[in-house]
């Protein structure tokens, strides 16, 4: 049975020290507070934005939620983002996805100021990240780079295969991955065979949101495990791995829930913490 890299539990350690830094800034004069737009009535993203304020409180940093309505003008959206980018007392600003149609997302994601940008998804940052100099980095992503980092799990020279290529989730861990001496393949849709990949990988990352997607027979023993998938089924939450049955295999492996979702949370709220010490010159 594979170890569990218990995400839950090292989101926590890292919220405590999290904490601290909040303290100080607080001690300081300075406030940590970013924003959060949310258009639209889509009930995945009402309670994600709900999770990240209460994980915001915990810590010590305001979270402002802008809900707007479904039929919301990008212009309107526009000149709200506008409206924050400007304000010095805004230190983060993320617009939750999806979006309701006539809202183009890239118009709007590029009019947010990158030093505001606590999702990393405006085009300077994503092109940032590539290029090995991060200003900022997507929560998921950096998340589970410190989760294998804190288990002494070091990526030089590994296989590495990452199932999805969204902006927010399976390209910037591919990045992140690459730049630690990775060899990474990026698998999506078009793929024609899976497991011709995953077989040989010593890591698997799963960021695809289709349950029971790796089994068993797609991964070769000893192979690190990490699902990020949430997928719901018969109300339970469940992963893109089958657990139960590549576990055994597996050296390490993530559960779903309990191992990426705390840590993209958490550090979502460590971007804020950088961003809002960097806008005051605090040093890293
Ligand atoms: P997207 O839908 O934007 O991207 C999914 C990606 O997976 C696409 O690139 C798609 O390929 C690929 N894909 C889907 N099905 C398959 C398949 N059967 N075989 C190969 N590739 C496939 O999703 P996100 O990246 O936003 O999220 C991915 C999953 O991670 C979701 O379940 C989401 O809920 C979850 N998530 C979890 C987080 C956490 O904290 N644990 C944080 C963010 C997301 P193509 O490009 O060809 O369409």
């Amino acid at each position: 049975m594979g170890k569990i890299l218990d995400g839950k539990a090292f989101a926590n350690l890292r919220a405590e020290k999290l904490k601290e830094k909040v303290k100080d800034l607080k001690a300081q004069g300075i406030t940590p507070l970013f924003c959060v737009i949310n258009v639209g009535d889509n009930k995945a993203s009402k309670i994600y934005v709900r999770t990240k304020k209460r994980r915001a409180e915990s810590v010590g940093i305001i979270q402002k939620i802008y809900q707007l309505p479904e039929d919301e003008k990008e212009e309107d959206l526009l000149a709200l983002i506008d409206k924050l980018n400007a304000d010095p007392k805004v230190y983060g600003v993320m617009v939750q996805l999806p979006a309701p149609k006539q809202i183009n997302v890239d118009r709007v994601l590029e009019r947010i100021d990158p030093e505001k940008d606590v999702d990393g998804l405006t085009p300077s940052n994503i092109g940032r990240l590539w290029q090995g100099n991060h200003f900022v980095e997507p929560a998921t992503a950096d998340g589970i780079l410190a989760l294998l980092d804190h288990y002494n799990i070091d990526l030089k020279g590994k296989d590495v295969v990452v199932i999805g290529r969204s902006n927010i989730v399976g390209k910037p861990v591919a990045a992140l991955m690459l730049e630690r001496d990775a060899t990474v393949s990026i698998l999506h849709l078009e793929t024609k065979n899976l497991s011709q990949y995953t077989k040989n990988a010593d890591v698997v990352v799963s960021a695809a949101g289709q349950a029971g997607l790796v089994t068993a027979d797609m991964v070769k023993d000893g192979v690190i495990v990490i699902d990020v998938g949430i997928n719901h089924v018969n109300g339970h939450l469940v992963g893109d791995v089958d657990f139960d049955s590549v576990a055994p295999k597996a050296s390490y492996i993530t559960p779903v829930p309990g191992g990426v979702g705390p840590l993209t949370v958490e550090f979502l709220m460590e971007q804020v913490i950088k961003l809002t010490r960097r806008a005051n010159g605090i040093r890293e």
